[in-house]
């Protein structure tokens, strides 16, 4: 007979280990919990490829909440996610956000600081004179006020919160196996089992889907009638033989051009030709992640998505241009600092929108839905559909609440709820 599972999950990266954890540290929970993922190395996983930032400035006092939640849950993760006497670390530093504005959005910034400070989030908002006190080296001329997260912004490492949610899921007893799951077998409204591209069968009492496009492995589910999907990005990964002094553990770049680079993206669907680039250095903070005298760096450049209907491409020619454009990233470094760069590199790894979407993601976006008005809080597919069976559950990043670590980290509170009932907060 086969094995029986009271929650399967599909999709075992931060999000699915993070639904197991939730679900299992629950005490009223005593299931049989499996975790699938068709690729457990997680090598090109968002949870393993993310900029892992976290920042509080947002607009709506729903994002801010949950990004507080995120924060704090990031503080607490050595008493958290302990396993015995092993405290994960994942190098979290609140080192703040900088957000700047001229007189035209000096009244948008304000009125944004006083919900932060309302929903308790620790942001300064500055004028000319304190803004260049505190940062000297900012040109302020022509800045009417600038918001900063004095706490609860910054980085950290998103591998190690992959490999701390799944460690602690595991001690809890979750089962962890490789497995592509190709679809769910169902009994009038009730998933009954899960299948594999293997063949295999799990049957399950409930199955919550991480993937990108839970419509496809989910018989009755609805796809997005119109969907607008993020941009997507290319995302490329140095190690290099240099110390790069000088440069920062996280540095925004931006082009002069940086108001272009949106119509360009969304609209015009080709790569920026004056590109602003996140650098996230992480052995900057963690010299423990390079050899003596290296250092390792990611990239990230915003690009066009695959879908047309998005503003995206699909007939940029990435095995071609790919190449071409890491070389214009490489000198596009080099001309703004990182001096040094493109003769030291040891190792490099690249992924393009093809790769993105090779891994299923729609659009060959890592940044699913876009969150357009149309596509947010109620409007977003919910993660206990109206359609379909009753016993699944979605929380991957096109569902409610969308996009993000912290999203991750309350999402697997979430799902745990659809499947236990309300949990304490
Ligand atoms: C370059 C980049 C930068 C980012 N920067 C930030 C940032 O600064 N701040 C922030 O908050 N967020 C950021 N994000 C987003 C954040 O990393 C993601 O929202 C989050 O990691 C999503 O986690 P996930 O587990 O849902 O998805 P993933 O990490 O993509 O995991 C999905 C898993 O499901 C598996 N899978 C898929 N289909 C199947 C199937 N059919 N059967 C079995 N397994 C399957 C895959 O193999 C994969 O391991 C970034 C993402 C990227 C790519």
């Amino acid at each position: 007979m086969a094995e029986a599972f009271d929650v399967v999950i599909a999709g075992g990266a931060a999000m699915g280990s993070s639904v197991a954890y939730h679900l299992l540290e629950e005490p009223g929970f005593s299931g049989r919990v499996l975790v699938l993922d068709r690729d457990p190395s997680y090598r090109r996983s968002a949870s393993a490829l993310s900029a892992a930032s976290i920042r509080q400035q947002f607009s709506t006092a729903v994002n801010i909440r949950i990004s507080l939640h995120g924060i704090a849950f990031l503080r607490e993760i050595g008493d958290r996610l302990a396993v015995g006497s092993e405290r994960p670390d994942v190098g979290l530093r609140e080192a703040g956000y900088l957000y700047c504005a001229t007189a035209a959005g000096a009244g948008i910034l304000a009125e944004n600081h006083a919900l932060q400070q309302a929903e308790g989030a620790d942001i300064l908002l500055m004028g000319p004179e304190a803004l260049a006190a505190r940062f000297p080296w900012l040109r302020t001329d022509d800045l009417a006020c600038a918001t900063w997260g004095r706490s609860g912004e910054g980085w950290f490492d998103g591998w190690s919160l992959l490999q701390a949610l799944r460690a602690k899921a595991r001690a809890l007893g979750a089962e962890y196996r490789a497995g592509e799951v190709i679809g769910v077998e169902h009994k009038s409204r009730r998933v009954t089992a899960v299948r594999l591209r293997d063949g295999d069968r799990l049957p399950a009492d409930a199955v919550v889907v991480t993937a990108d496009q839970p419509w496809t492995l989910v018989p009755g589910l609805r796809a997005p009638r119109r969907p607008i999907w993020s941009p997507s990005c290319v995302a490329l990964h140095l190690g290099v033989r240099d110390e790069l002094p000088g440069q920062a553990h996280h540095t925004i770049s931006f082009g002069e051009s940086w108001r272009g680079v949106f119509d360009e993206l969304t609209r015009d669907g080709r790569p920026m030709t004056d590109p602003s680039l996140l650098v996230s250095m992480p052995s900057y903070t963690d010299r423990s992640l390079a050899p003596e005298g290296g250092q390792v760096l990611s990239v990230v450049a915003p690009t066009p998505n695959l879908d047309p209907r998005s503003g995206g491409n699909p007939h940029l020619d990435w095995p071609t241009l790919g190449p071409r454009y890491r070389d214009e990233l490489i000198a596009t470094l080099e001309a703004r600092g990182w001096s040094g760069l493109s003769g030291a590199i040891e190792v490099e790894e690249m992924a393009t929108p093809l790769d993105w979407a090779a891994q299923g993601m729609a659009a060959g976006t890592p940044f699913a839905l876009a969150h357009t008005f149309g596509q947010t809080g109620p409007f977003r597919p919910s993660t206990l559909p109206r359609r379909g069976p009753e016993n699944v559950v979605l929380a991957g990043s096109s569902v409610q609440p969308g996009v993000g670590v912290p999203m991750v980290l309350i999402s697997g509170r979430l799902a745990v709820e659809r499947i236990t009932g309300p949990v304490p907060a």
